[in-house]
């Protein structure tokens, strides 16, 4: 899997102050998506052990506190990303077991494979379902337009 970017401390991604993950690959091809980098497998840098180690640490570090961890992109339960988004959700349960996770993707909750259901389980909160241009509403909170749907999973 490669990522695009990543904040250790992001306030705009979700609920209170989290880090934020964005992933590299997208099929959805959403018109008007404001990510469209992210779209390509290869862009950004490959997701390392190291960055991974580095997410637990930060979500752990007591100096600055994070309510939890965003994942977005890109797509996260891209299939060619869902195996390594699967480790890492497991392994914030795991370790960090007081933080939140929000997701992001086009997909939509009821048509995901088994192991895409697999990193549903392990999440808090999804968001679904493609960005609509012609149902974009500015004034949703954590989604580009109506047809999306927050989960809140837990
Ligand atoms: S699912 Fe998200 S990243 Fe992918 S094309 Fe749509 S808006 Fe862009």
């Amino acid at each position: 899997m490669n990522i695009s970017q990543y904040y250790s401390v992001d306030v705009i991604n979700g609920p209170g102050t989290r880090c934020t993950l964005f992933v590299s690959g997208c099929v959805h091809q959403c018109k008007g998506c404001y990510n469209q980098s992210t779209w390509s497998l290869n862009s950004g840098v490959e997701f390392t052990q190291n960055h991974e180690d580095t997410i637990i640490r930060d979500l752990q570090d007591d100096r600055i506190y994070r309510r939890g961890l965003s994942l977005s992109g890109g797509d996260p339960l891209h299939p060619q990303n869902v195996s390594a988004v699967l480790k890492l959700v497991k392994r914030v349960k795991a370790e960090c077991p007081d933080k939140d996770i929000w997701m992001w993707t086009g997909y939509v909750l009821g048509g995901l494979s088994d192991l895409q259901k697999q990193v549903i389980e392990n999440i808090d909160v999804l968001i679904d379902g493609k960005f609509e241009q012609a149902l974009a509403d500015p004034s949703l909170q954590w989604r580009g337009s109506s047809n999306q749907v927050i989960h809140y999973l837990k």
